[in-house]
């Protein structure tokens, strides 16, 4: 048998995924973790409840994969096919394990219900099989060797996936002998992707071991630097650090964080460090600005709350913003930003107040302010008001995912002291 390269492949399975009911966030957190501990995952694929496609999946994917890890399909209904496409796949009929059988029974009878005869199913495996245990629900995982590569199959909801994947990743997920994976992240601001690869030049070269890569997000473009192969940890810090040296001689002054966190994080860090807090008036963003920061733990010592001031008069109302103002500048204006954003930093302890104004769409664009035009202001105790116009494109989801990251980075950009620098998707005032 040719020797398969050392890859994973990730599958994970269901209609509701196929059609796209719901979301595949197995594969993601997967392959994170996959690539954290140095496998090199080649491959997503989502496959329907549908036993023959399943099989052949396997098959393929055991070509040339060293292991495969398949998500969902071991629950105990008609469309739960996992075990038996495995079986399929093998050539080896189904049998219940008794201990497996136990443990469904004693998670049953722990909830205080007698198991359905329906979950008898999910003791079953096939005879070469392992089963991997389940304390957080009645589907076992599954471990089995087909044709030298290992086929790991793990329940599919979340909660019960990521522990026993944890559990398991020490014994049965060993990286490639003397392989190091290593990723750096640089985050940049003001720069469009094609202008930070422009800068990059060579650094970028596909051949490159680290490998220099771009992913842009609303304004924010990041840089990693992967460093892929064999050596001592001398040798890979020393070619990490000349890449990273030679990254930051091309675009050191677009870096405002080095390291992963998203942006609200970054924000809330840089904050912390000074000791300053942060206040929020959202129109257009309905809060979603206060949603991106207090999602992330530990916000409170430096995020102190927020106006979410939809309408005119709520904006009168909550943070004082002047009715003629509104009448005579519309409320899509650096007029109102600029009092929305005074308005709430000086109804709040905090040292900065953000505050967005903008039309979202699909409707209610006119040709002055067309669909997309969002003002951001940004208040300060110290440093007066810093209020820009943005012509934001795309859908109205887009358009607010942007309007939050540019306010986000408008006060990035101070903190930095580089408010002069100009965010993408700024337009003249
Ligand atoms: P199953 O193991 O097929 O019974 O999966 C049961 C439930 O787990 C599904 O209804 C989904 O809610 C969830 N689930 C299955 N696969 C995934 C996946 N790849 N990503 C996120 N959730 C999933
Ligand atoms: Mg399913």
């Amino acid at each position: 048998m040719a020797v398969k390269s050392e890859s994973v492949a990730v599958v994970s399975i269901g209609d509701e995924l196929a059609i796209g009911q719901s979301l595949d966030t197995n594969s993601k957190w997967l392959s994170e973790k996959l690539t954290e501990r140095g496998l090199t995952v080649v491959e997503h694929v989502t496959v329907p409840d549908d036993l023959e496609r399943l099989v052949a999946t396997l098959r393929r994917l055991a070509r040339t994969c060293s292991k495969i890890v398949v998500t969902g399909g071991l629950g105990p209904t008609e469309d739960d096919l996992t075990r038996e496409a495995v079986g399929m796949l093998l050539g080896e009929r189904l049998v219940e394990d008794p201990e497996s059988l136990e443990a469904i029974r004693a998670w049953f009878a722990a909830a205080k219900r007698t198991m359905p005869e329906r979950n008898r199913v999910q003791a079953l495996r096939p005879e070469s099989g392992v089963h991997l245990s389940n304390p957080n629900g009645t589907a076992p995982g599954l471990r089995v060797l087909f044709e030298g590569t290992t086929i790991l199959c793990l329940p599919g909801p979340p909660g019960e996936m990521r522990p026993m994947f944890e559990r398991v990743v020490e014994t049965e997920i060993q990286p490639p002998e003397g392989r190091k994976i290593r990723t750096m992240v640089f985050q940049t601001i003001g720069a469009g992707e094609s202008d930070v690869a422009g800068r990059l030049g060579v650094l970028m070269s596909r051949g490159r071991n680290p490998l220099v890569g771009t992913t842009a997000s609303a304004g924010i473009v990041s840089v990693r630097v992967r460093y892929e192969g064999g050596g001592t940890e001398d040798e890979v810090a020393r070619l990490l650090d000349q890449t990273s040296a030679a990254l930051r001689d091309a675009v050191g002054d677009l870096v405002f964080a080095e390291g992963g966190g998203s942006l609200a994080e970054v924000a809330l860090e840089k904050l912390r460090r000074v000791g300053g807090r942060l206040a929020t008036v959202e129109s257009c963003t309905g809060g979603m600005l206060g949603q991106s920061l207090t999602a992330i733990a530990g916000s409170s010592d430096v995020y102190v709350g927020g106006w979410v001031t939809y309408s005119n008069e709520m904006k009168s109302r909550l943070v004082g913003v002047d009715r003629g103002v509104i009448e005579r500048c519309g409320a899509v204006s650096r007029e109102v930003a600029c009092e929305m954003a005074s308005g709430g930093l000086s109804r709040s302890d905090a040292d900065h107040c953000l505050a967005i104004t903008g039309v979202a769409g699909p409707g209610g664009g006119t040709a002055e302010k067309p669909v997309g035009t969002v003002w951001i202001g940004l208040a300060s105790r110290e440093g007066g008001v810093d209020c820009r116009r943005f012509q934001m494109r795309g859908e109205r989801d887009s358009v607010r995912q942007w309007s939050v990251s540019s306010a986000l980075g408008m006060l990035v950009l101070r903190l930095d002291g580089r408010s002069g620098v100009r965010l993408l998707r700024q337009a003249e005032a």
